[in-house]
């Protein structure tokens, strides 16, 4: 790292937030460009100890498989696939990206990180059971997902799900449907793995327990980041070329901090989160798939209720939930501050609007808030039909703040997605949001690289890199049976994927 006089590092890039997306972008940057170099300032004493967490977050490989919420009802009946295909593929790159780093010898063990569970939808009642019927049609239509199994058949669904069906009631009617190509992805040892061959290079600083409290441009359009040493109170200092803000929640008070005007008008709205952990084996031992159901009334999309087998470091564990709930802080480490304080001129009616328009959802918090043990459980036994309460521990889950943005229309509108918020020189972006997540890690920052890179990321050598690192890269691989085919065989082989 080179010094000025007056002692203040200079890097090409800086990055706050040692989570999968940081992790993930400075692999690909060091991968296009090596030389290029990097300072990362995380205000934790470890890597991957927010949202990217095993314990934080659900490790869903996000392939559209088993979530409703990707496939909206229509008026009529049918049912938009739309997202799905977006989403699936998004998945592949990641897929992609993570086969390359074992072939290069970067991530060296891909079942310490990457298990495949099979991703299963399970539904009751009428209504529930003709829109799987006419998901389930339209998608396995598509080469996608023509590996998907649907049945209504409650000794099928015993063979799939036996914990879900055991003690069931005989006359419910049920659906289900199963994709034996699905996974579980333990997040947090996948980015300390990244961060392991990151550094590795002499290129890469990280700096654990340093928060960053300030963000100013130079006059030569650079950006002066400056950090507290948590530990000594010492201030640090670097110029970057380029900033990430892959903060996770901490992005948008840090977005605004920049004062570019295109994260002027954001606003976040924190969605926490609990799950019930099971901590009886005997009953871990039962289960081995992701189920996931129909979110209820006024739920948010990112609620929908799901019963999953995790493995997380190495040890099988089974979880159910998430059970939202409301707290003012932007991190789960965060202070109740958080949202207060990132309310600002810009944001403020943005915010007010969007909290106007949202009544259902603060309605669904707060019923959330007000849930007993008991009323936890009768969620679990729509899952678990013979689930006892002394089973299961409840444990906070990761702290998720959905987008506010301005509305023309309603003056704010409350998104669930995720979204690259760029300066208009491509200097600095930030990742708002936390859906579908670290499952498109690799998509999202490919997107970042393109749209902050765009020069560079054209040229020869990059684009050969991307391609690379990515086979599918500017492909479509929901248009091209052919390459998704030999696209899915490669990763099968590499990760060790059920075809
Ligand atoms: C309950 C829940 C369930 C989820 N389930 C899934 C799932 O099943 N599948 C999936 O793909 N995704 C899931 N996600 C989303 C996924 O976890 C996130 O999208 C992903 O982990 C975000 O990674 P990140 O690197 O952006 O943020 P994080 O992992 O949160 O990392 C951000 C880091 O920035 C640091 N930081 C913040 N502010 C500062 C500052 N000022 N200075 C220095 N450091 C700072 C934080 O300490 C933190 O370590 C889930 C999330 C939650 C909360």
């Amino acid at each position: 790292m080179a010094h000025t006089a007056a002692s203040v590092d200079q890097v090409d890039v800086a990055l706050v937030g040692a989570g999968i997306m940081c992790a993930t972008l400075a692999t690909l940057l060091g991968d296009l460009q090596p030389g290029m170099s990097f300072s990362l300032f995380e205000r934790l004493d470890g890597i991957a100890q927010e949202s990217s967490k095993a314990e934080n977050n659900a490790g869903t490989g996000h392939a559209a498989n088993c979530e409703l919420n990707y496939t909206p009802e229509k008026p009529d009946g049918s049912v938009d696939i739309g997202k799905a295909l977006v989403i699936n593929e998004a998945f592949e790159v990641s897929l992609q990206l993570w086969s390359y780093l074992v072939e290069q010898g970067i991530l060296t063990a891909p079942g310490e990180f990457l298990t495949p569970v099979p991703h299963q939808s399970l539904v009751w009642g009428e209504a529930h059971v003709r829109f799987l019927r006419a998901r389930h049609s339209q998608l396995s239509a598509h080469p996608m997902f023509q590996d998907m199994l649907h049945s209504e058949d409650p000794a099928r669904l015993a063979e799939w799900m036996p914990l879900a069906m055991k003690g069931r009631q005989p006359d419910q009617p049920l659906a289900a449907t199963h994709v034996a190509r699905g996974t579980d992805v333990d997040f947090g040892r996948l980015t300390r793995f990244l961060f392991a061959g990151l550094t590795r290079s002499q290129q890469f600083h990280l700096h654990l327990r340093h928060d960053v409290r300030g963000l100013r441009r130079e006059p030569d359009g650079r950006w002066r980041i400056t950090s507290v040493d948590l530990d000594s109170g010492a201030t640090r200092e670097v110029i970057a070329r380029f900033v990430f803000l892959g903060a996770g929640g901490g992005a948008l008070p840090l977005l605004r901090k920049s004062g570019i005007p295109e994260g002027r008008s954001y606003g976040g709205f924190p969605v926490s989160g609990q799950w019930l952990m099971c901590n009886n084996p005997e009953v871990i031992a039962q289960h081995h798939s992701k189920v996931y159901g129909k979110p209820s009334l006024g739920a948010p999309p990112m609620s929908v209720p799901h019963l999953d087998t995790r493995i997380i470091d190495g040890k099988q564990a089974l979880l159910f939930g998430p059970f939202a709930g409301f707290s003012t802080k932007y991190l789960k480490t965060g202070s109740y501050l958080d949202m207060p304080r990132a309310i600002g001129a810009g944001n403020l009616w943005p915010m007010m609007a969007a909290g106007w328009h949202n009544l259902d959802l603060t309605r669904y918090l707060i019923g959330q808030v007000l849930q007993s043990p008991e009323d936890r459980l009768e969620a679990l036994k729509l899952f678990v039909p013979t689930a006892r309460l002394q089973d299961w521990t409840l444990e906070t889950a990761g702290q998720r703040v959905q987008i506010i943005k301005r509305d023309p229309k309603l003056g704010g509108k409350l998104e669930f997605g995720t979204e690259v918020v760029s300066a208009a020189d491509g200097s600095l972006a930030a990742l708002l949001g936390a859906s579908p997540g670290a499952s498109t890690a690799a998509a999202t920052m490919i997107y970042l690289i393109l749209r902050c890179f765009s020069e560079r990321a054209q040229s020869p050598a990059w684009q050969a890199g991307l391609a690379r690192m990515v086979p599918s890269y500017g492909h479509v691989l929901a248009k091209e049976t052919d390459l998704l085919r030999s696209v899915r065989a490669r990763t099968n082989s590499v990760l060790g994927l059920r075809g």
